[in-house]
């Protein structure tokens, strides 16, 4: 990567753009790191300008790219904040500072996760370019875990896992959520992903092209004889959610039914209904897959149209249909969010954010408590997951309202097979209590015990629980008639 990659990128998106500033930075930014070199054996220079060709990618403002520039800066060389400050500004070095503090974290197991939680949304709602920064910073990091020791390597996945890829989707920045997500998949389930990646990359793909290159030529021609001028994308399913959809419904990668997936990007939102309709016409809709977030936005401030069609040979296919700039919004999220308010100048301070950033800060205006902002914060962002922790420190994704036997059954079958208590945070608590986010959750097990008690069927919120109890009762049940009717 070099200082003229960078430029030119901000070039395609904004030809006048005067980078007198930024190659100041870049030549700061080398003296300052000098001959340092990555664990990677690159020079150090290059996080910095891998950095700000991420911010640049998602079409941040020059201050935030000269400040990814220079993040490492103050913690990593001799130069100061100040110098910084006296060279490029209050603005540059009031974001560079707020990259310095959230990387200082003195906690280790479940206090760190809160410090870093707590960080990231007092960072965010402070200045949320900070949060880009450091999402591109963790982006090259992630890049380049192969340098570091496995135990380093598989803490920043978790860590990524479970706080930053989160916060990126509700940023709606999808594609950094999933670019960390699928890294983090590789490094954390190495079996998995190696498994779904030979099934997806290698197996399915040649079916997976011509499928979609039939569709394409079927509604290429009716879009050119309805005038819309059209951009067809076989989109790429990222690993990491088909594996969640593979666990969250105990599902086989075939029965994963919107693989064939389709982004149509037209001109106007006048040519989205109007292509809706014609994928209509064509093949038979799925009408409870149908969704339109044009007229009702998600509260990121997503937009689209959604549906799922039963396609050529009858197989179901998900389409997206959008414009250009809901296609950025919907990569880059709340920093496409600016853009295209700065470049329409409609941009007003805090009018136009959306609707639960303006949340985040009633919340942390209105809060009487650090305690109290984080709390409140946290029933928002993970509204319908929580993480709890093993005592060895494993970090388990559990949907609300879990209880110990879920998160048993998480860990592996014969400790849910053979649970008879649990400690919460530890104290002893019933196996129906409901988890909350950031629980450290000890299962006590008595080996003699027969199996899970089917009672447990009422309370128990995930799937695999709920099978896992249902199958051993079947089982046991056969053994007993098995014991009775010798032969069977
Ligand atoms: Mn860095």
């Amino acid at each position: 990567m070099t200082i003229n990659q960078v430029i030119n990128k901000i070039k395609e998106n904004d030809p006048k753009a005067d980078t007198t500033l930024l190659e100041l930075a870049y030549e700061f930014a080398q003296k300052a790191h000098g001959g340092q070199k990555r664990k990677s054996g690159e020079f150090y220079i290059q996080h910095c300008l891998h950095t700000a060709f991420v911010l640049v990618q998602m079409k941040t403002d020059l201050n935030t790219v000269i400040a990814g520039l220079l993040h490492d800066i103050p913690e990593d060389t001799e130069y100061t904040l100040d110098e910084i400050r006296k060279n490029f500004g209050d603005e540059v070095a009031d974001l560079v500072e707020g990259i310095t503090k959230l990387s200082k974290l003195k906690y280790r197991g479940i206090e760190r996760y809160r410090e870093s939680l707590r960080k990231m949304f007092l960072a965010m709602a402070r200045d949320l370019r900070v949060i880009l920064i450091k999402f591109s910073d963790r982006l090259h990091n992630l890049r380049t875990l192969d340098a570091l020791p496995e135990e380093k390597r598989k803490r920043i996945a978790r860590e990524t896992l479970e706080i930053y890829a989160p916060i990126a989707g509700l940023l709606g920045i999808w594609r950094l959520k999933w670019q960390m997500e699928d890294i983090c998949f590789k490094y954390l389930y190495p079996d998995e992903f190696k498994k779904l990646e030979y099934k997806y990359e290698v197996e399915k793909k040649l079916e997976r092209n011509q499928y979609i290159q039939k569709i394409k030529n079927i509604l290429g021609q009716k879009l050119n004889q309805a005038d819309i001028k059209y951009k067809i994308e076989g989109r790429f399913k990222h690993l990491y959610s088909i594996y969640q959809k593979m666990q969250q419904k105990d599902r086989k990668f075939d029965e994963i039914h919107d693989v064939f997936a389709l982004r149509i990007i037209v001109p106007t939102i006048a040519d989205c209904y109007k292509t809706l309709g014609i994928i209509h016409s064509l093949w038979k809709p799925k009408t409870s897959r149908f969704k339109d977030y044009i007229a009702m936005p998600k509260p990121n401030g997503y937009r689209s149209l959604h549906t799922t069609v039963f396609g050529p040979e009858g197989k179901a296919s998900e389409f997206q249909i959008r414009t250009a700039e809901m296609n950025e919004e919907a990569m880059y999220g709340i920093a496409a969010h600016w853009y295209y308010k700065q470049k329409d100048g409609s941009y007003e301070d805090g009018l136009n954010q959306p609707r639960w950033i303006k949340e985040i800060l009633k919340i942390q205006r209105d809060a009487e408590t650090t305690s109290d902002f984080i709390t409140q914060i946290k029933f928002d962002v993970f509204r319908n997951r929580i993480f709890v922790f093993s005592p060895k420190g494993d970090v388990f994704d559990l949907p609300d309202g879990a209880t110990p036997i879920d998160f048993a059954y998480a860990v592996h079958t014969d400790i849910g097979n053979h649970a008879t208590g649990a400690l919460i945070n530890d104290k002893i608590a019933t196996l129906d209590h409901e988890l909350k986010n950031g629980d450290l959750v000890e299962i006590i097990i008595d080996k003699k015990r027969k199996g899970p008690n089917y009672d447990w069927l009422k309370f128990v919120k995930t799937n695999k629980a709920r099978n896992k109890i249902k199958q051993y009762s079947r089982n046991s049940r056969f053994e007993s008639i098995k014991r009775l009717i010798p032969g069977i």
